[in-house]
């Protein structure tokens, strides 16, 4: 990708209508592009970023052998009454409208009534279970405040997954195997060592629920941290925790954190509420044993942004970047140019991302954007470094740049780990 192609402009000043760091610098280096609070738009450097988290999520949901799938922003109002979960005083954040003929219809802020719809036409036996289904869809919340940026939308994309099983040794297995897939996720991305595994209060069948909860300053959490013994509560449920789990007051420690995911057990009751059911061996009607599982995909995205940018801008790990490669061509002369453009062909053919800055302005607006943009190596091409026969190389995280071939650049660049 070329910058001088690249229609998003970089900017130096801070909206002034932004309070949330991560949407602050997600705008001033062309990410997104906010529409109203809580509504922002993706553009192609924060979409690359998007599909990255996504397909990492991918990847994990599909190896617990959840099945990928997309369901409608649209809903019929029928689908929601049985849980009660249409009526306005349930569920506070509905965006409803109407259809030509007068209908009411609601925008999903959820899917879980709508995916149980759909499986009942296609679940009979108990040999069609344990099933897994997925998506990435975008939710639709009136949030009563949207003041963090992507990390509270009031639209945003979740990945939601939802499991069926015929009984709850069966559920529980499913969701211990869900609760390591959503471990690797977080440590794919970056931040699994400041996420914890969370007591949440329950499900409609469990004590508890599990929450996934990063630190954060900028969350909307708190969470309480027993170091020692590697536990984690959310404060609306310490009091009954701290007694089921046999710990004192004294050595759980606050702090701040967003939910970047959560997964429940729902038990039979909404199977129960929905009448979903399927024919067990002896052939009779049983209620299926669901699951539910979130995980905030564009709110992870701003989360990342807020943990790891520093004074100059984003920094964003190795496999969630836009791209891998800032290419700074430095001076206009065609001896730089020609250089520069062969070394952006062959590293793309290698396989290795690049943003190349071809733009005829100063060098210190580029390598300010390059950082601005968090892109984890800015190579540069001068007259010097054309002379040694070799690139200047920084990462985004190191005080100094270091001269380097092309081929251990390339070797550099396409390593794994961030
Ligand atoms: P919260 O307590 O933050 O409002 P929630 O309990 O409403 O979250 P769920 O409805 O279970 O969350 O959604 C699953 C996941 O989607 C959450 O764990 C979170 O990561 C993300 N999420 C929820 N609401 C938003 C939002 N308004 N904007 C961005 N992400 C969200
Ligand atoms: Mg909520």
């Amino acid at each position: 990708m070329k910058r001088s192609q690249l229609f998003t402009k970089t900017s130096k000043t801070v909206p002034g209508d932004e309070q949330a760091r991560n949407a602050q610098l997600l705008i001033r280096a062309g990410f997104i592009y906010k529409v109203m609070a809580g509504v922002y738009a993706y553009t192609p450097l924060g979409l690359r970023v998007l599909e990255k988290i996504k397909q990492i999520v991918r990847e994990e949901m599909n190896a617990v052998a959840g099945q990928e799938l997309i369901m409608t922003n649209l809903q019929p109002r029928e689908t929601w009454e049985p849980t009660s979960r249409w009526d306005d005083e349930v569920v506070d954040v509905w965006f409803k409208t109407k259809l030509k003929d007068d209908t009411e219809i609601g925008l999903a802020w959820s899917h879980e009534e709508a995916i149980i719809e759909m499986m009942k036409q296609h679940l009979n036996s108990y040999k069609d279970l344990p099933i897994s289904v997925y998506q990435f869809q975008v939710k639709l919340r009136n949030e009563l405040r949207a003041k963090s940026g992507i990390m509270r939308g009031r639209e945003f994309i979740m990945k939601d997954m939802y499991s069926m099983a015929v009984d709850a040794k069966q559920h529980d297995e499913y969701y211990d195997s869900v609760k390591e897939a959503y471990k690797r996720v977080y440590d794919r991305l970056g931040i699994g060592k400041d996420t914890y595994v969370t007591y949440a209060s329950g499900g409609a069948f469990t004590k508890f629920s599990h929450e996934f909860q990063t630190i954060c300053d900028a969350g909307e959490d708190v969470i309480y941290l027993h170091r020692g013994k590697n536990i984690a509560i959310n404060e609306e449920v310490l009091e009954e925790s701290i007694q089921e789990l046999g710990i004192k007051r004294e050595e759980l420690e606050a702090v701040k954190s967003s939910e970047v995911g959560n997964i429940f057990n729902f038990g039979t009751d909404k199977s129960e509420q929905m009448d979903f059911t399927f024919t067990n061996e002896a052939g009779e009607r049983q209620f299926v044993h669901l699951g539910s599982y979130g995980i905030g995909i564009t709110r992870l995205m701003g989360v990342i942004v807020e943990k790891l940018a520093d004074e100059k801008g984003m920094v964003w790990p190795k496999n969630i970047a836009p791209v891998q490669v800032y290419l700074v061509s430095v001076g206009g002369t065609d001896l730089v140019r020609e250089h520069s453009e062969a070394l952006y062909q062959g590293l793309t053919r290698a396989g290795i991302e690049v943003l190349y800055d071809d733009r005829d302005v100063r060098p210190g607006e580029k390598f300010a954007d390059a950082d601005l943009m968090g892109i984890p190596y800015r190579v540069v091409v001068s007259e010097k470094t054309i002379a040694s026969d070799q690139y200047e190389v920084k990462a985004r995280t190191a005080d100094e740049p270091q001269l380097l071939d092309k081929e251990s650049l390339i070797k550099m660049v396409a390593q794994k780990s961030s």
